[in-house]
């Protein structure tokens, strides 16, 4: 029977494989084969086409070749499945049915086809569209016949063999060309006939005529071929002309900045064409359906009469904003916005749309959820929150963790920008405050960027060639273009920045300069650009602290009555809500525990303590230390500096106001302490006299060939445990200090460095001691704890034996990155860049951490410092405490709390939140939540 059964299936799997897998999938009449949730398959276009059409909404009909077949391309020595043929034809005449025309029909109304690349995630400019494809010498007399419209059928003819020759042939710029070559012939062309630049919208019939035969003339020069006449032939070029732009050289320099592998593929879109230029009742567009740069609820976008999209984002006319689309074609703009509230209701989210509108009716021809500054996000999520189109969870999701710092971001000082003159003004495309040496190409751009100089890259207009640059650049300032450029797109996405379409900005490629508001300025002078107001102003402006800064951290009311300002404070109550994972600072100084305080931050995870050793006359004493000779001239010295160390903990213990701090004992190597320099140590002689030859000696014998690796951490007080004894004093003096004042203190004594259980239970029989001590002494009571770091391979693998002796672990994942990948992270900087280009490096593993090697260390320590005690509190104090995607691995190791510097507090905040809300452990309200904590800070008042 089992062995029936199961022939039977193979067989009815057998009969499933011989079907040829469905490569294509059409929509169109508000039917669908796909729908909005398959962008896998279908890349982000196709997916949100088919769900626009079947929400019924007015879409162009069409097919989706899917990303399956760009795998099969790539990994067939760039050839199709057999099958694909047959398939598109079928979707040819799935549209031919719905359109009524015919694809390449010589007699009525031709149907013509946009051919639009369409990867999962959206890459702006990055592949390529021919569109108004179908057309040849033949069919265009009968589009121009059976539109009874000469001058429209002959502009599309023209803009196909251009868009064709370009994307498809490779017709294009040779280096030494300064113009694209077709707009040089129509460039030339104008000239010649008009005298003047016209817009070509004004091209006669005529005009497109002479123009497509001397395209035409052009193709046949540059490749030795004729144009191709044939649909279907044009058809298949266009469609490998876009699998094979997935590849092309810009697309890997975006994929590989925005972590999108390669392996996802892109898909092919083919659709009806309509047409945005048949003449002044018809136009194209594309629009935001709530700003995307400031956040406001208003259609956002722009707009041009009597034309093909391609012109509306490639700066070739400035567009008007679509706000003046209600004048010129009241009709359809009344349908836009009625399609902007189903988008917004249907998909819960912002909408990023392009459209056309043919003889006064609207099509949507794309959405996706619109890319957005972190000022805007914080905006759209409130706001939609209030509209009940979203949850709190989600609104907490909407705000990008690694963006979250540009609204921290300073802007130009007001009193500043008050004396300054502005010299030229554009769009406020990219909001914040930059200030930079200019330069006008992209190469130099980054080239100054990378020896450390701050840049701003000035440009007529951006092309995605100039990526590598935006990246480099502070900001980015263009004289053309308008708010859906190239330059504001990226722009926005990258959180630079931007001010576009600064008309009164004179670029100029050949001399190097740009000349504005009557002046002058050389590459490497200086320009200050403010992307919220879209002005421009000469020289370098100072900058302020953002109003979330001065409203948390300094205070100020009026700040605090700002949106922006309580729109952040909701956002972070509601974080607060989703995760039991608390944030807390690495601080070594009360003014950065107050800020970090402000942010939010729990308690201190990593005060470090060399710096105490360093200030005013310290380090004379810290030096004497170091040179006594016996242990008594060396207790001696450090007599000197426990008061120094005593009131520093006490400062920062104060401001903690009974916060948790964890306080690390020396650490550095000793010889970091001493002077290098001849003249520095006969200077010390004289100081603390001692002989210069003491000190050289001792210098010598210090020198370690591997200071990263050599006598440092425990292995100091090891070898002196008296200095742990001072610190241990120092800290516990100034416990017993609070504690009499009335200020509570919880201190948390952290021994670096430990590989060995030996070398912990050494130190913290010495700390406990010391603990003991001052409490008799000074007879009072007080919590503390002593723990260690867990940043040597060794003592994660054997963290169940340190956990005899620790009471909690803090991953120091820096030196623990260091460690287990035997990698200098001073030193790497002359590998870097090919380990990342290579692949080998996901991403920099001392900013974002190696989960998979550092990862299964500390998910090692965790599961066996756990196993010898239970509860043991657990965190990490490494830099990837403020890393989005560290933070996202600590809570899945259900690490008790992350630690970063203090403005990195809200960015770790905000990822443990999502971290929660994604794996679903986050509670469903938020008000429960906010309850349970007041009641917790009640009870501990009423204590
Ligand atoms: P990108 O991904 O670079 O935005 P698209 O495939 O969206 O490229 O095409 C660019 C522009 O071409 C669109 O904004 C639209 O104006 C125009 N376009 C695309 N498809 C059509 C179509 N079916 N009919 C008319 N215009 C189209
Ligand atoms: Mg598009
Ligand atoms: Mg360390």
């Amino acid at each position: 029977m089992a062995t029936r059964k199961k022939t039977a299936k193979n067989a009815a799997k057998k009969a499933a494989s011989k079907k040829a897998p469905k490569y294509v999938y059409t929509w169109g009449a508000g039917k669908a084969d796909g729908h909005g949730k398959m962008k896998e398959l279908l890349g982000g276009k196709g997916a949100n086409l088919a769900e626009m059409t079947l929400i019924g909404l007015p879409v162009p009909s069409g097919f989706t070749i899917t990303t399956e077949v760009c795998t099969y391309y790539y990994d067939h020595k760039r050839t199709y499945p057999k099958v694909l043929r047959s398939q598109m034809e079928a979707g040819v005449a799935n549209m031919e049915k719905i359109m009524g025309y015919k694809f390449g029909d010589a007699e009525g109304f031709p149907l013509l086809l946009a051919v639009r690349s369409g990867a999962r995630d959206s890459m702006p400019g990055m592949m390529d569209t021919v569109l108004n494809l179908g057309l040849n010498d033949a069919t265009v007399e009968s589009l121009a016949k059976a539109t009874d419209n000469e001058r429209f059928a002959w502009d599309c003819y023209r803009r196909f063999i251009q868009m064709y020759g370009d994307v498809v042939l490779g017709v294009q710029k040779t280096p030494d060309e300064d113009h694209e070559p077709f707009e040089h012939v129509i460039e030339s062309y104008k000239a010649k006939t008009y005298g003047e630049d016209i817009v070509d919208s004004e091209l006669t019939a005529e005009d497109n005529k002479a123009l497509v035969a001397a395209f035409k003339k052009l193709v046949l020069d540059r490749t030795g071929q004729g144009f191709p006449d044939c649909p279907w032939e044009q058809l298949e070029g266009a469609a490998g002309a876009v699998f094979s732009s997935w590849m092309n050289d810009r697309a890997i320099v975006y994929r590989r900045k925005y972590g999108i592998p390669a392996a996802w593929g892109t898909a092919v879109n083919v659709q009806a064409m309509v047409f945005g230029n048949t003449g002044s009742n018809s136009g194209s567009g594309v629009a935001f359906t709530r700003n995307p740069a400031n956040g406001e609820n208003e259609l956002y976008g722009e707009f041009l009469v009597n034309a093909q999209g391609e012109d509306v984002v490639a700066g070739v006319r400035t567009p008007d904003a679509v706000a003046g689309m209600a004048e010129a074609l009241p009709k359809a703009f009344k349908d836009l916005m009625k399609v902007r509230k189903i988008l917004e209701k249907h998909f819960k989210d912002v909408q990023d749309v392009e459209f056309t509108i043919q003889d006064g009716k609207l099509y949507m021809l794309q959405t996706r959820n619109g890319k957005r500054t972190a000022a805007a996000a914080l905006k759209f999520a409130a706001d939609m929150v209030k509209e009940k189109l979203i949850d709190w969870q989600t609104a907490v999701l909407r705000n990008p963790a690694d963006q979250l710092d540009q609204l921290l971001a300073p802007v130009f000082d007001v009193a500043e920008v008050k004396k300054a003159t502005i010299i030229a003004k554009g769009l406020p495309a990219g909001p914040g405050a930059a200030s930079g040496k200019i330069y006008l190409n992209a190469d130099r751009a980054e080239a100054a960027a990378n020896k450390g100089e701050k840049v701003l890259l000035v440009r007529v207009e951006t092309s995605p060639e100039d990526l590598r640059g935006m990246i480099a650049a502070e900001g980015i300032l263009t004289a053309r273009g308008g708010v859906s450029s190239h330059a504001a797109l990226v722009a926005r996405q990258m959180g630079k920045v931007c001010v576009c379409g600064a008309s009164g900005v004179d670029v100029d490629y050949e001399n190097k300069t740009v000349k504005a508001g009557g002046q002058v300025f050389k590459e490497g002078d200086f320009l200050s650009i403010d992307g919220t107001a879209g002005t421009v102003y000469g020289g370098a402006l100072a900058t302020e602290p953002s109003e979330i800064i001065t409203g948390l951290i300094h205070g100020k009311k009026a700040s605090q009555k700002t949106e922006k300002y309580q729109n952040f404070v909701q956002l972070m109550e509601w974080c607060a809500a989703a995760t039991k994972m608390g944030v807390r600072t690495n601080a070594d100084t009360p003014e950065q525990v107050k800020n970090a305080v402000a942010f939010g931050a729990e308690g201190i995870g990593l005060t470090r303590t060399e710096h105490m050793f360093f200030e005013g006359d310290r380090i004379d004493a810290m030096r004497q230390m170091i040179l006594a000779e016996n242990e008594i001239d060396r207790k001696k010295a450090l007599k000197k500096l426990l008061p120094h160390q005593r009131k520093d903990f006490f400062g920062i213990f104060k401001a903690l106001d009974g916060k948790p701090a964890t306080i690390r004992l020396l650490d550095p190597p000793l010889h970091e302490f001493l002077p290098h320099t001849k003249e520095q140590q006969m200077d010390l002689a004289r100081t603390i006299g001692v002989k210069v030859e003491t000190i050289m000696q001792r210098v010598h014998d210090l020198h370690e060939f591997n200071p990263m690796l050599g006598h440092r951490g425990c292995r100091l007080a090891i070898s002196y445990p008296e200095i742990a004894e001072m610190q241990a004093q120092a800290i516990f003096e100034a416990a017993a200090q609070c504690v009499k004042k009335g200020i509570p203190v919880e201190p948390e004594v952290m021994v670096p460095l430990v590989g060995y259980a030996r070398e912990l239970e050494l130190q913290v029989n010495i700390i406990h001691r010391v603990a003991e001590e001052v409490m008799a002494a000074k007879d009072v009571k007080f919590k503390y704890l002593v723990g260690t770091m867990i940043e040597v391979p060794r003592g994660a693998v054997t963290a169940d034996e340190i956990a005899e002796h620790a009471q909690f672990f803090s991953f120091g994942t820096n030196d623990l990155t260091q460690t287990a990948l035997g990698v200098s992270r001073d030193d790497m900087g002359s590998f870097l860049n090919s380990y990342t280009e290579n692949d080998i490096y996901p991403k920099n593993p001392f900013a974002s951490l190696d989960t998979t090697g550092v990862g299964q260390l500390m998910e090692i320590a965790v599961e066996k410092g756990r196993s010898v005690r239970n509860g043991i509190k657990l965190g990490i104090c490494g830099e990837h405490g403020g890393d989005p995607d560290s933070v996202t691995f600590c809570h899945k190791l259900g690490l008790n709390y992350v630690s970063c510097s203090p403005y990195r507090v809200p960015v770790a905040r905000l990822a443990a939140a999502q971290a929660a809300i994604n794996d679903g452990s986050a509670p469903k309200a938020a008000r429960k939540a906010k309850k349970k904590s007041t009641r917790k800070a009640t009870k501990k008042a009423k204590k």
